[in-house]
């Protein structure tokens, strides 16, 4: 049986968005509701995969290990709650990839490392650039809106991870 999952975008969506970029452990806010609705989730029987554009590492504001500090942070304060964290390093300034969203190359590559059944999964995120990549393998998607009214493709909008774990769950 193929497993199902909720993919997750980071920055904005699990901690506080930054317009400095998030790589310090003391500025890593977890958003309020967050891990409750992680831990609804897992106990749902979902796959937890985060998928973020890390491309202050490009640009040489951040080092990959500012990442993993902030993820091994995340991963106490959750208890171990994230099966697997994707990240892209890069930007189009110094490199090309597939890899930096709305490039779907790390959705691809967790979908067969974990074998995921997509109909019965999700992508959460608060950017367009979350919701192309999902909308184009055909995960259904949901938007978390920081302003509101905002123009996009994704299926649902909500106003926070806890909301969209009701949705997904249909507790709502
Ligand atoms: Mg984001």
């Amino acid at each position: 049986m193929k497993n199902k999952c909720v993919f997750l975008d980071r920055d904005g969506v699990i901690n506080v968005d930054n317009v400095n970029y998030t790589y310090k452990v003391e500025e890593f806010k977890i958003i309020d509701g967050v891990i409750p609705a992680l831990k609804m989730l897992k106990e749902a029987g979902y796959l937890l995969i985060i998928i973020t554009n890390q491309s202050g590492i490009a640009k040489g504001i951040y080092q990959h290990e500012d990442v993993y500090k902030c993820h091994d942070y995340f991963d106490r304060e959750s208890g171990n709650l994230i099966d697997e964290y994707f990240y892209s390093p890069y930007h189009q300034s110094t490199s090309e990839s597939l890899s930096r969203k709305p490039g779907s190359l790390m959705f691809e590559k967790a979908i067969a490392k974990y074998d995921i059944d997509i109909a019965q999964s999700w992508m959460v995120g608060d950017r367009e650039r979350d919701i192309l990549p999902a909308n184009k393998l055909n995960i259904p998607t949901i938007l978390i809106e920081e302003f509101p009214n905002t123009e996009t493709s994704a299926k649902y909008k909500v106003d926070s991870l806890y909301e969209a774990a009701e949705l997904i769950l249909k507790k709502v």
